[in-house]
């Protein structure tokens, strides 16, 4: 039996937080003269943003030391392969902005606008992403989730959206998402992950030494590869079997 099933959400109900907008801009009141401006291109992105997401419900079908094989496709991670032990369906997901928001880049007059408008497609990534989780709750109660995003960690590098991309298959163009040959998705404001229960709330984060990043979510954590992924010769912690 074939346990196969796509949903796609498009568009995304969308709605801009004004206060939360001037407060990640530390625009301090509706008076600063940059307000009037931000509140008119936030109007204009309400109007024209339309997000989209993209799931695939996909059958785990084997494991190896470093990899992991879903809908025939091949995943090369240590981490995604221990994280996805005890799991047998994933989802792999697709969200992005929408290409109407690009209208909105070249709308603004200048750098500081383009900023604004930057945040503003982060925004409707985020309401697209949230979208998808509360569907896939509401669907398939699959309890806590966690995710992972190609590039996101040493150890699952951005050469990962090929095979991530080759899940969700031509689908992809049904919310207008591409990814070209540098693995760049376009609209830039994309996000491609495979999601997975977890009672453990695994965040990337926790494995990621980047410094400055706005978008942390927890604290490195730099023994956690050691101590979680692999033991102290750098080898498999979990007894598994190997693809023949
Ligand atoms: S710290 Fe920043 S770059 Fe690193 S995984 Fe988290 S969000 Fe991504």
């Amino acid at each position: 039996m074939t346990v196969d099933t796509y949903h796609c959400l498009n568009p995304v109900p969308f709605q801009i937080n004004t206060e939360r907008l001037l407060k990640l801009l530390c625009i301090k009141t509706a008076d600063d003269p940059c307000a009037g401006r931000l509140l008119e291109l936030a109007g204009m992105a309400e109007k024209i943003a339309r997000p989209k997401a993209l799931y695939r419900l996909c059958r785990m079908e084997k494991q190896t030391a470093d990899a992991v094989i879903v809908e025939g496709v091949i995943l090369s991670s240590r981490v995604l392969r221990v994280n996805l032990e005890p799991v047998h369906r994933v989802f792999v997901g697709l969200s992005t902005c929408g290409r109407e928001m690009l209208q909105l880049v070249n709308a603004a007059t200048d750098l500081l606008e383009k900023y604004w408008v930057d945040v503003m497609m982060e925004m409707a990534l985020r309401a697209a992403d949230q979208a998808m989780d509360a569907h896939i709750q509401l669907t398939y109660q699959p309890g806590p989730l966690s995710s992972m995003c190609p590039g996101s960690i040493e150890d699952w590098p951005i050469t990962e959206q090929k095979p991530l991309f080759d899940i969700i298959g031509k689908q992809a163009g049904e919310i207008g998402v591409t990814l070209s040959a540098s693995m760049l998705m376009e609209p830039i404001k994309s996000l491609s992950r495979i999601i997975f229960p977890s009672g453990s709330r695994f965040q990337s984060c926790r494995l990621c030494p980047m410094d400055r990043c706005t978008s942390r979510k927890a604290p490195y954590d730099p023994k956690m590869m050691a101590s979680s992924f692999f033991n102290s010769r750098g080898g498999a912690t979990r007894n598994m079997p190997l693809l023949p």
